[in-house]
């Protein structure tokens, strides 16, 4: 068993609980640390709604999913891919999202989404994150296990519970394209549950990663096969570009976890340039900011109704 160096945010939630011979703070002068996916996905699992798990790039988009989760009320994962930790380090991410989750009124969790090998999970886990995905999900069935088994191992002990993928995802996510569509086979999941012993399963539906070019056919019969033979939470990636009525649909069917990525991007970025096209004169990069958090927040406001997460912060 390895025990990292204590994660920092967890070392804030220890000072704030000893502090019990000092002054009782006042509830709103708390700082909340980052939480860990653990409660808040199985909460969701519970009141058969799914927590929105949004894909940050840079500190605006931090800033404004969290403005969104707390003018809804609603728990919020923010999630960073290898390729943004490579742009900004995990280190810039954790300083950037613990330091606006402990303003903020709302649970906020930091997951490693795809984590593409067994060192980046376990990095994330010593810098900070309170969540890991290990996305062994192009190996061969026992290399898939072996590794998230192996991410498990070090994650559980340090109190960061672990997402692995089973089936392929198609289309692109993050430098990563999948080979072919291949579902989630419901008995194989069950197996994989069993013997990794992680804490939340994404599995693949017929979603696609980036826009959809014409529109996906949804398994969600095997959803619901899945749902029956697993009874950890279920994570839906690929959700940009799904209708309201499918994604409520996977949520009613146990998913309770969506991921929103690429939309997220484009909607900052379109912003961006809808304000450089009718003020061409702009030059201050707090202006471009100002707008793509705007946009940004607006979004993730509808996708978090979408999911059902709203007032459902406690
Ligand atoms: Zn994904």
């Amino acid at each position: 068993m390895i025990i990292l160096a204590e994660n920092r945010n967890v070392s804030v939630l220890r000072k704030e609980q000893s502090h019990g011979n000092f002054k009782q703070l006042n509830k709103e002068d708390k700082k909340m640390p980052l939480v860990t996916s653990k409660q808040m996905l199985t909460d969701a699992q519970k009141g058969g709604y799914a927590v929105g798990a949004f894909n940050a790039e840079n500190m605006e988009m931090v800033k404004a999913i969290i403005r969104a989760a707390e003018e809804l009320k609603a728990p919020v994962m923010i999630q960073t891919t290898p390729s943004t930790v490579k742009y900004a380090s995990l280190e810039m991410f954790v300083a950037m999202v613990a330091a606006e989750a402990r303003n903020a009124s709302v649970p906020v969790c930091l997951h490693l989404d795809h984590g593409s090998s067994f060192e980046l999970a376990v990095r994330a886990v010593k810098e900070g994150y309170t969540s890991v995905m290990i996305d062994g999900s192009k190996l061969p069935f026992e290399e898939n296990i072996d590794v998230s088994a192996r991410v498990v191992s070090v994650a559980h002990p340090n109190g960061i519970p672990v997402e692995a993928e089973l089936g392929k995802v198609g289309g692109k996510e993050d430098d990563l394209v999948a080979v072919a569509d291949t579902n989630t086979d419901p008995m194989e999941a069950k197996e994989f549950v069993e013997k990794t012993g992680i804490d939340s399963l994404a599995v693949a539906i017929g979603t696609a990663h980036g826009f959809y070019v014409g529109t996906p056919v949804l398994d969600k019969e095997r959803l619901s096969e899945i749902r029956k033979v697993v009874d950890i939470p279920l994570v839906l990636h690929g959700a940009s570009g799904l209708s309201k009525e499918d994604v409520m649909d996977c949520v009613k069917r146990g998913i309770c976890k969506v991921n929103f990525a690429t939309e997220l991007r484009k909607a900052y970025t379109d912003a961006g340039k809808a304000l450089l096209e009718a003020k061409p004169e702009t030059f201050d990069p707090k202006k471009l900011g100002e707008v793509g958090m705007v946009a940004v927040t607006e979004l993730v406001k509808n996708r978090m109704q979408v999911c059902g997460c709203d007032g459902k912060a406690i």
